[in-house]
């Protein structure tokens, strides 16, 4: 049972828009006849990570503003006993009117949280009207504005502390993303790198027969850009889906007019677009170029789980040395993410082709993870408690909630005060914590900060 938030207010001040706002979707009705949602509406919301069912109520109608029609009032009172935390919403524009005062004092009599969202407060003309809000009692306003989406994150700290606890438990919930993120689906795998360090061979050698051209003349392999085909897992024996975005393919075309070196890193963007993990092949008789940090720097900034292979590993010479070399030259030229996977294949041979193919499913998984809120905020509440937030020229940086809004790639907010004077060795001691505590490993996180105004 998700808990539950219920939207109440007079007609008009933006009820339906904001139900559907949370909800995602239009179930509700939006008219600018007052009066235009009679029944409660029940939808799933979700806000930044926490989950709840919003309940549109009929609301406070109508032909006399200054009484509460008895029908719409018993309804409401009913909504509001299975209710967690209602939201009292009117009209910043317009500011409070006799009904806003009426609804709120019989707001203050019930046994409810309430928070006050002053909608439609886009730019200036909601200023008044916010502060009027000071005045009823309830607490501070949110300047929310439901058709422009402004205010969710204010939203969603005021409810935090009230549905925080109440959400869904942690299996259960996993059990729910498992449902979003299907592990097995079919893996979009890109394989980038420079002109020669076979790519073709590669997706050769992976799908058993030769359907692609290869030759040490750079680039040329065919036009089509994926290639639908089946992994069998050897330690399983099942097969497993894969679409391999074969990059190589587009470079021909485009050979005529651009340069090689600029070629790749093009070829990896335009491979980004169409993959969840990138391989990003090393010729293992050149090493690690900078050209290929500049491919893997971009993989991560489009935030894609990257995979480093080294191939022609079957002439490569002094081999540990080399994978060490590449290993410490990873670590210090990716600020992004330390402890990218490192395999060393051969497209000729096959040697650690079914290695390479178990990474890359391994790491989609961990790129497609959600943690929910409350496991979040309690690793959170450890971080911080181990490793204090600084506190710049005597000030303590507030550091609040956690959030994880996104994945695939993952994405968290974190909401707090004084969050501009936050040192980037700080930002990175959570992200870090993130990848190493909660299972994110080598992927690419993106961490936002937010402070209410
Ligand atoms: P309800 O009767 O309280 O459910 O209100 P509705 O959601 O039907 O909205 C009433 C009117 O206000 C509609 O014309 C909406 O487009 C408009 N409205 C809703 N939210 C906002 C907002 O954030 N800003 C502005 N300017 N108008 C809004
Ligand atoms: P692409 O330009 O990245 O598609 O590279 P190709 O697949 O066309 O390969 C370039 C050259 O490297 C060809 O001569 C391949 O035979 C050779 N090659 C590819 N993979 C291997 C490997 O694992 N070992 C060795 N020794 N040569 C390889």
């Amino acid at each position: 049972m998700l808990p539950q938030v219920i939207i109440i207010g007079r007609p008009n001040v933006g009820k339906s828009t904001l139900f559907n706002r949370l909800v995602g979707k239009k179930l509700a009705l939006v008219d600018d006849q007052p009066g235009v949602t009679r029944d409660r509406r029940f939808g799933e919301a979700h806000l930044l990570g926490l989950d709840f069912t919003i309940v549109d109520t009929a609301g406070w109608e109508d032909e006399d503003p200054s009484s509460l029609p008895g029908r719409m009032r018993a309804q409401t009172e009913v909504s509001v006993q299975g209710a967690d935390v209602a939201l009292f919403v009117f009209d910043a524009r317009a500011g409070l009117t006799p009904l806003d005062e009426e609804i709120a004092r019989w707001l203050r009599e019930q046994e409810l949280p309430v928070i006050v969202v002053g909608n439609k407060a886009e730019g200036r003309a909601a200023e008044s009207g916010l502060l009027e809000a000071f005045s009823l009692g309830l607490g501070d306003p949110i300047a929310f504005s439901a058709e422009h989406g402004q205010g969710l994150g204010d939203l969603f700290e005021a409810l935090l502390p009230h549905l925080d606890d109440k959400q869904p438990d942690p299996e259960a919930e996993a059990e729910e993303s498992e449902e979003d993120y299907d592990p097995k689906a079919v893996l979009k795998l890109a394989i980038v790198g420079r002109p020669n360090a076979g790519k073709s061979t590669l997706i050769n050698a992976l799908l058993k027969e030769d359907r692609l051209l290869t030759g040490p003349e750079a680039g040329i392999t065919r036009d089509s850009i994926s290639i639908d085909w089946e992994w069998t897992d050897p330690k399983t024996a099942e097969t497993r889906p894969v679409r391999l975005i074969d990059t190589a393919g587009m470079r021909k075309k485009a050979q005529v007019v651009e340069k090689l070196e600029k070629l790749s890193v093009a070829d990896a963007r335009r491979a980004v677009d169409f993959s969840e993990v990138v391989v990003l092949l090393l010729d293992a008789t050149r090493g690690l170029e900078h050209q290929d940090l500049k491919i893997a720097s971009m993989v991560l900034e489009e935030g894609r789980a990257l995979i480093i292979a080294i191939n022609k590993w079957d002439v490569a010479e002094d081999a540990s040395g080399l994978f060490n070399g590449i290993r410490g030259a990873l670590d210090e030229g990716l600020a992004q993410v330390r402890g990218v996977p490192l395999v060393a294949v051969s497209a000729r041979t096959g040697k650690a082709l079914d290695t390479l193919l178990q990474v890359a499913f391994d790491i989609r998984d961990a790129w497609s993870k959600r943690v929910p809120t409350a496991a979040l905020n309690r690793w959170f509440d450890d971080a911080l408690g181990a490793n204090p937030p600084p506190a710049p020229g005597g000030k303590r940086i507030k550091l609040r909630y956690i959030t994880q809004a996104k994945t695939r790639p993952p994405g968290f907010v974190l909401f707090g005060t004084r969050l501009d004077m936050l040192p980037e060795s700080y930002r990175r001691y959570l992200i870090n914590g993130i990848r190493r505590e909660l299972g994110f490993d080598a992927v690419p996180i993106r961490l936002t900060l937010r402070s209410p105004k």
